[in-house]
């Protein structure tokens, strides 16, 4: 595994939020370039986990641009509904990435699954699978797991995707509620990142 520690990178990403939360947790030295800046699209997303669908991502930038690439692929298992959206939790949200939309589905499956849910605890998880891929094809993945529970209504108006639905076990308020630096210290993308901080 490299020991050099990484000086510019390539986020493998297209999507504000998440560009933004991939930024700022990265030490400030790195220069940083992203898609745009070569004008290039998304890559499809055909894989099967996490894990594959973030080395798609990873290495389609990597070999696009000759440059070192970290991308992330997330998302949000919800235990009731066989583990869905998982990779498909952008998907969800329609070709506009509409999460009011998508949110209106989960609760939609969920009620269909049980008219009952709201007095009990709808068990769920967010998951980042993180991947560094080398111009030389050396890949680092890792992963980070947050555990929560599925709100009974929409709160708070933080964050991004299913943030306002997502309440983080032992705490009371949702991520949309929660100051954004106060979801990024215990959330599954930060848990993610401290196993390739090393490389940084
Ligand atoms: P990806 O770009 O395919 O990895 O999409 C990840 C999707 O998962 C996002 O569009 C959101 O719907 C959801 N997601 C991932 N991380 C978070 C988060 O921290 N908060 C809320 N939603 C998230």
């Amino acid at each position: 595994m490299k020991k050099k520690k990484i000086i510019e990178l390539i986020i493998g990403s297209n999507n504000t939020g998440k560009l933004k939360e991939i930024r700022d947790l990265l030490p400030k030295r790195i220069k940083i370039y992203t898609p745009k800046k070569f004008k290039l699209n998304s890559p499809k997303e055909n894989g099967k986990s996490f894990k594959e669908n973030s080395i798609i991502k990873a290495k389609f930038y990597s070999k696009k641009t000759g440059k070192i690439c970290i991308a992330d692929d997330s998302g949000l298992e919800i235990d009731l509904l066989n583990k869905s959206p998982g990779i498909y939790s952008s998907r969800w949200g329609g070709k506009k990435s509409n999460f009011n939309l998508a949110i209106k589905k989960v609760y939609r499956e969920i009620n269909k699954k049980d008219k009952d849910w709201k007095s009990k605890k709808i068990k769920c998880r967010f998951i980042c699978s993180l991947t560094i891929y080398w111009p030389n094809a050396t890949i680092k993945n890792v992963s980070g797991i947050i555990e929560g529970i599925i709100s009974k209504s929409k709160k708070g108006k933080n964050g991004f995707g299913y943030d306002p639905i997502f309440i983080p076990l032992g705490k009371s308020l949702t991520f949309a509620q929660m100051k954004p630096e106060d979801k990024f210290k215990i959330d599954h993308r930060a848990k993610a990142f401290k196993k390739i901080k090393k490389f940084f």
